[in-house]
């Protein structure tokens, strides 16, 4: 036993109280002070200067909760439903509309080979190229592109290796598919709900887009990792980040009950003027004296930082707005990419939304044009 488990021996039962399922509230062994314990998805976060300088994780007050209360951390269930998303396949005529066809080899169009189908009831051959017919390069190629832009590759790096791949393309391009897709899987995807816990993160993260400073503000789910909604503007006002408030709960179908920043007064208000309520049990706590640095409870909302500022460097050479882009990273985020950190699923399927398929770029896009 440490030290410190030593000392969280000390504190007696009653000088623990539980205030809700989040929340509890631990003496002071040195003064009158109570300070707040507040359950989060990795463990217990505490007020207290101990817990604020050592940046480890926890403090006496912690883990008196942890041990003398027995309670062991527990994880939200928050799956209900589970949405699939599987690849879009061809099953039947394009002319008749019967599932009577067959595969019948490969037709070059201008610039790749697609495959065709026949009708055994009406004789006609046909191909479908579902989202990605008139396009001049594959839907290999198109969705590789993007997976290597929002993995922090610059336009012109993802130019060069699409060279390798035969395909010559410049980096204009690649914007405007980039532009094109996000679109379109925006649109589709804004119809499924992911099931998220009841704690959020929000933050904000400053941004230079062609030598423009703009913030960047984000929501996070806490549990799921899921990239809620973010809000792009040019200065730091309540007024600025009321609409994340407004858009998460839009998109969630829900508020958080507990929702931790980094104290920034701009979210503060924007907390009390969207989600305040008279009633207790709707009310969202705001836990505002989180270190976003160096401490392993908050290190996620650290990793977004991460992975938006890699992107920054790229954003710089950026021509038209950003609103394509940004949406093209929190898909990336939630749908496409494996994270480490919930044993490499993706947030998405975290949140009960599965995208099926080898490729998840293609799955989604074909969803969506079929739709
Ligand atoms: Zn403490
Ligand atoms: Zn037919």
């Amino acid at each position: 036993m440490n030290l410190r488990e030593q000392r969280a021996q000390k504190i007696t039962d009653d000088q623990i109280k539980k205030i809700d399922n989040y929340s509890y509230k631990v003496k002071s062994q040195s003064s009158k002070k109570w300070y707040n314990i507040i359950s989060i998805e990795t463990g217990f976060i505490c007020d207290c200067p101990d817990y604020k300088f050592r940046k480890n994780g926890y403090c006496k007050h912690t883990i008196s909760v942890e041990i003398q209360k027995g309670i062991r951390k527990q994880i939200e269930q928050v799956q209900q439903k589970q949405v699939t998303i599987n690849p879009v396949k061809i099953d039947g005529c394009k002319f008749c509309e019967s599932d009577n066809i067959i595969k019948k080899g490969l037709r070059n169009n201008k610039n790749y080979s697609i495959q065709t189908f026949q009708c055994k009831d009406c004789k006609k051959k046909f191909s479908i190229n579902i989202g990605f017919e008139k396009m001049r390069a594959t839907p290999q190629a198109i969705t590789a592109s993007m997976n290597l832009y929002f993995n922090g590759e610059s336009l012109r790096h993802v130019a060069d290796s699409m060279k390798l791949f035969g395909v010559k393309v410049t980096h204009q391009t690649i914007h405007n598919w980039i532009k094109k897709y996000i679109g379109l899987m925006d649109n589709y995807l804004e119809s499924i709900t992911p099931q998220v816990s009841d704690k959020w993160y929000c933050d904000e993260i400053y941004l230079k887009i062609k030598g423009d400073r703009k913030y960047l503000y984000a929501m996070l789910d806490s549990e799921t990792r899921i990239w809620i909604a973010s809000q792009v503007a040019d200065t730091k006002y309540t007024e600025d980040v009321r609409p994340l408030f407004k858009k998460s709960q839009e998109v969630a179908g829900k508020k958080p009950k507990v929702l931790l920043s980094d104290g920034a007064r701009n979210f503060m208000q924007a907390h009390k003027k969207e989600w305040y309520t008279r009633y207790k049990e709707e009310q969202t706590k705001h836990i505002r004296h989180i270190h976003f640095k160096n401490d392993r409870n908050t290190n996620k909302m650290e990793r977004l930082n991460g992975e938006i500022r890699d992107r920054e460097k790229v954003m710089r050479s950026l021509k038209t707005d950003d609103s394509p882009i940004i949406k093209g990273m929190q898909i990336y985020h939630n749908y496409i990419r494996s994270h480490m950190g919930i044993n490499g699923d993706t947030p998405s399927e975290r949140a009960g939304i599965k995208v099926e398929g080898l490729n998840k770029w293609i799955t989604i896009i074909q969803n969506a044009c079929k739709n």
